[in-house]
């Protein structure tokens, strides 16, 4: 949709990631205090019934960390469907852009990670190996408003070869146990004769021995209201979210910097410039055999300048993204150290709002699990704000369910976690936590991997 002159999407209406219809989802017409009222008022569901001889699981959400604990259910044996609203793949705020038909190609949200964790890094190995990610070789450092560059070598990056979009899309296509079903906005959650029936907008889904709410944000919240499920509902209220604008542009030639012919980094973390935290070249990060034009930038603001200009991403206001594309652009100009107006107008531009972009607090739990209603929640927020926290509380999730199954006669409530944990600030940078490029500490391996095993 054009506004303002500035190409706007519209993904969602619930400011979470996901991609559901805007219609849809204001139809429920609640407030956030009569969400959080009704979700601790509800009764809590008590599932006694023994498991289906081959349990079935449902997912809802296709992000990486749904994606990995499908995945680790089937390592174990467990069935799974996987719901997902995205309409061009799974992925969440794993997403890549293509405009066809230079083409033009962007990784609109997660633009690269780091590994700090021994079981991540295995992972990622062997993501390596089947070609499905790579080293990030281009230079990344930290960009001063005025024009000066610092590279940070350390730690080694990594990014998804084809864009990030396609690794969960890859991954999903290799498995035999997971049925996919996408686009699919599960609406509601019944529970019903010690099953889970799910829905969307009325249309039954399926029925399931158990679920895993794999997204968060207001989608998760609403869905969770009247689901009989109030310590997983009230776990999920506590969590607060940024937002970030994403500003997709490409340009003809390369963007000058001052003193040489072409910008001398590839990804920056932008620092001393109000609208902008992030600006990467994915021309040369995603198509590296490309020489020549066009350029394509993705460039994502702060939290703050989020916060500043936040509107409901559904319905952005035409002087709101003619104010927000100006503001970023500017921005590019004086983190760059170029003179007002010297910025070369880009040929197509694209705004974005991420209105749950980032967690900015974490109970700091591999994952949470209600055995009585028998239903658990991954997500990176569970422990930091990065793809690898995503993965790795996508996979204790599935470890968690598959003991849980694989334990009949053990009492249900050895297999509670999360429940009550109190949430702590995260640190980080405004697109995420990569440790050993700021100031974030380190996440604990005890911590991340209790479940794991
Ligand atoms: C602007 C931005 C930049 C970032 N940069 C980086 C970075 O450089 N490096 C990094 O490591 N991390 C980065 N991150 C964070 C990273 O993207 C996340 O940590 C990670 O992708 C989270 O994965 P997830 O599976 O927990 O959630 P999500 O990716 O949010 O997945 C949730 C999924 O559930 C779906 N869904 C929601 N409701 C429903 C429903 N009712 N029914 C069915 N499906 C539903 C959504 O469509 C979505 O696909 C960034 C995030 C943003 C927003």
């Amino acid at each position: 949709m054009m506004i303002g002159g500035v190409r706007v999407a519209l993904p969602c209406s619930c400011s979470c990631s996901c991609s559901g219809s805007p219609s849809k989802n204001r139809r429920y017409g609640t407030s956030r205090r009569s969400i959080l009222k009704k979700s601790l008022s509800q009764e809590q569901v008590n599932f006694t019934s023994p498991l289906s001889e081959e349990p079935l699981v449902g997912v809802i959400g296709g992000g990486i960390s749904g994606v990995l604990c499908a995945l680790f259910l089937e390592k174990r044996g467990i069935r799974s469907t996987l719901f997902d609203t995205g309409i061009h793949g799974p992925g969440g705020r794993l997403g890549t852009r293509v405009v066809h038909p230079d083409p033009l190609k962007f990784d609109h949200a997660a633009q690269f990670f780091t590994v700090s964790d021994s079981r991540f890094a295995e992972i990622v190995n062997a993501w390596m190996e089947k070609g499905l990610v790579r080293r990030w070789q281009g230079t990344v450092g930290e960009l001063h408003s005025g024009g000066r560059f610092l590279p940070s070598p350390h730690p080694p990056k990594f990014v998804a070869t084809n864009g990030m979009r396609f690794l969960p899309h890859s991954l999903l296509s290799q498995t035999r146990m997971v049925n996919v079903v996408r686009p699919c906005w599960i609406s509601k959650l019944e529970p019903f004769n010690g099953m889970w029936h799910l829905s969307e907008n009325g249309k039954p889904r399926g029925v399931f021995d158990a679920i895993v709410i794999a997204h968060n944000g207001k989608c998760a919240n609403r869905l969770l209201m009247a689901s009989g499920l109030p310590l997983i509902a009230r776990q999920m209220k506590r969590l607060d979210l940024s937002s970030i604008w994403a500003l997709l542009a490409a340009f003809e030639d390369p963007l000058p910097f001052p003193g040489i012919t072409e910008v001398p980094f590839e990804g920056a973390f932008v620092r001393g410039v109000d609208s902008l935290s992030w600006m990467a070249n994915n021309t040369k990060k995603l198509l590296i055999s490309q020489t020549g034009g066009p350029h394509c930038w993705t460039f994502l603001s702060t939290a703050a300048y989020g916060k500043q200009n936040k509107v409901p991403q559904e319905n952005i206001p035409s002087s709101t993204a003619a104010k927000v594309k100006a503001g970023m652009l500017e921005g590019v100009e004086s983190a760059l150290g170029l003179s007002k107006g010297s910025l070369p107008k880009p040929f197509y531009t694209r705004l974005q709002l991420w209105g749950a972009a980032l967690p900015t607090n974490t109970p700091g739990v591999p994952c949470i699990f209600d055995p009585s209603g028998r239903a658990g929640i991954c997500g990176d927020w569970l422990l930091g704000s990065n793809i690898e926290a995503a993965v790795l509380s996508g996979i204790a999730l599935a470890n968690h369910i598959a003991d849980y199954f694989q334990s009949p006669g053990a009492d249900p409530g050895e297999f509670a976690v999360g429940l009550y944990h109190e949430f702590q600030p995260l640190e980080g940078h405004d697109i995420g936590q990569f440790p050993g490029l700021g100031t974030e500490k380190k996440m604990s391996e005890g911590q991340a991997y209790e479940l794991a095993n």
